[in-house]
């Protein structure tokens, strides 16, 4: 196998999906801590929302003396490189998460057992099943009273349509809580509350027929045999192959917050998760193998630093290796770029990339040229699909109070709208400019940021504009026929393309039959 096909199958690339408060946060640092990358736990103190504060990162990466960052984080483990992307962590929906899903092979699901499958579970999963990535699924604080084991795989199963498989099983909950049998090793991990445990630490004992068990536990072991065959038998049995289409997921059980459970993730996703898949591009099918080095930026992030004040595109690895200073092809531009500022991932110290391979994730800084969905290679063309923008189905005028300052919210706009945050339309008849999001947050995200970054005070009024489409024809004639009939309607986004904002569905139906030559996207994939 040549070094570049050896780097590749060593390389995990995941997310963690999960509905807020599920314990993301506090498995992405166990995550860490299990695999070395720090020392001890206990970084993430009174945290509230689902996202790490800047300075709880910071105090990671001090501590560890490598970078960490709230979007990407590298680690090893079993001689194995995993990149663990993060996904935006609020309850509105934004098309950055979906986006951040694309750059993925698996996903690692975390349920709260005592809630079961909530609404950001279901809208995460249902992006993941557009590519059928694998799923690892976690059920979490099972220290506390959850809700009944089987009836949790229950409802993954009828909400999620995915099978379960589980790999281990909960003994007891809350504060009878004794730890997991683990089916496939017929092994049971004891538990132990404590938030610095190590994974050798918790004691195993071979075999559910052990005697020792029937010593510990006099009172449930007799329960506990019963049900282990009865989940032997009711669920289904794990299957690699249906797991890397995304059919059935293996579940375990623990609690994060206790290290309980950990080890055994890091193992499924080492073992089982697939190393970087083969990526399709309009023009053929792009081999993480292949000796060239190729990706496509699916995030870009402005202002992380005050220090830097440019932007990072983050860039998903496809293909080759990527060395320190190598010359790479932006696509779009046709330009080559000198890529020898490119980081690893964010940190406020920013470290060089010195060489990055399929899976990996590369940031690289720009001013502005760079847009989500842009590919980059040594040379060859190849347009990577399937990283979409969605049509809107929010949208807001905006105004600002002080009208000196029409140049920065111009301008913080036009940035915001490149990096996706959201989407920006500037009206063909002249007219203030339109955003549009997928979630509600996404505008509040919007006036903070163009306070904090821009200065400018934005005021968004409400709009009578029901959806927007994506315009294109083949036929150029016809398309300025179409341009100039619909002049009231119609718009160009951040990214230079053609949209019709229709008042409501009446008229976009009418207007599709009217115009049968021009074509009505309702996602856009970056080509
Ligand atoms: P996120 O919003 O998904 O990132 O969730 P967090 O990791 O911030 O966790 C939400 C809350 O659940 C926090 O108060 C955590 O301390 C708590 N938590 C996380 N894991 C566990 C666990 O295993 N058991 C218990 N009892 N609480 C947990």
């Amino acid at each position: 196998m040549s070094q570049i096909a050896q780097e590749a199958a060593r390389r995990r690339t995941f997310a963690i999906i999960s509905h807020p408060d599920a314990g993301k946060t506090t498995l992405t640092e166990k995550l860490l801590l299990f695999s070395g990358a720090i020392l001890s736990a206990g970084t993430v103190k009174g945290k509230k929302s689902g996202k790490f504060a800047t300075s709880d990162w910071m105090e990671i990466e001090k501590q560890r003396g490598i970078s960490v960052a709230s979007s990407v984080m590298q680690f090893d483990y079993r001689q194995h490189v995993v990149n663990l992307l993060d996904t935006p962590g609020h309850e509105d929906f934004s098309e950055d998460t979906y986006r951040v899903l694309t750059a993925v092979d698996s996903a690692l699901m975390v349920i709260d057992a005592a809630k079961g499958v909530e609404a950001q579970t279901i809208k995460l999963l249902n992006v993941c099943r557009l590519r059928d990535t694998p799923i690892v699924t976690f059920m979490n604080k099972y220290d506390r009273e959850v809700r009944d084991s089987l009836e949790l795989l229950d409802e993954v199963e009828n909400i999620l349509h995915i099978r379960c498989a589980p790999i281990t099983w909960p003994i007891g909950m809350g504060k009878n809580f004794k730890g997991v049998y683990h089916i496939l090793n017929d092994e049971i991990y004891l538990f132990e509350a404590g938030g610095e445990k190590l994974p050798h630490q918790f004691d195993v004992i071979k075999g559910i027929n052990n005697a020792r068990l029937d010593e510990l536990f006099p009172i449930e072991i007799q329960q506990l045999r019963e049900e282990i065959e009865l989940v032997q038998a009711a669920s289904n049995e794990f299957d690699l192959n249906a797991f890397l289409r995304g059919e059935l997921t293996p579940v375990f059980f623990g609690s994060a917050i206790n290290n309980f459970g950990i080890q055994e993730i890091l193992n499924a996703l080492i073992d089982w998760a697939p190393a970087p898949l083969p990526r399709e591009t309009l023009e053929r099918v792009v081999e993480p193998t292949e000796n060239k080095f190729s990706g496509f930026v699916f995030k870009i992030q402005a202002n992380m630093d005050a220090k830097h004040r440019d932007r990072i595109a983050f860039l998903r690895v496809c293909s080759g290796e990527f060395t320190r200073g190598m010359k790479i092809k932006h696509l779009r531009l046709n330009r080559d770029i000198a890529a020898s500022s490119v980081v690893t991932f964010m940190s406020h110290t920013r470290e060089l990339v010195e060489e990055a391979f399929a899976g990996d994730i590369i940031g690289i800084p720009n001013h502005g040229n760079i847009q989500i969905g842009d590919s980059f290679t040594e040379g060859e063309r190849l347009t990577f699909t399937g990283i979409p923008f969605f049509a809107p189905e929010l949208f807001r005028a905006v105004r600002i109070k002080n009208p000196l300052k029409m140049k920065q919210l111009q301008k913080g706009l036009q940035q915001l709208g490149e990096e996706g945050a959201v989407q920006v339309f500037r009206p063909h008849n002249g007219g203030d400019l339109i955003l549009g999001a997928v979630g509600v947050l996404q505008f509040e995200v919007v006036t903070a940021r163009l306070a904090n970054e821009y200065g400018v005070d934005a005021v968004f009024e409400s709009v009578s504009i029901w959806s927007a489409r994506w315009v294109s024809c083949p036929d150029r004639k016809k398309l300025a026929e179409f341009e100039k009939a619909n002049i009231l309607n119609l718009a160009t986004d951040a990214g230079g393309n053609l949209t019709y904002l229709a008042p409501n569905r009446v008229n976009l139906s009418l207007t599709e039959e009217r115009w049968p030559d021009i074509c009505f996207h309702e996602t856009r994939e970056l080509t």
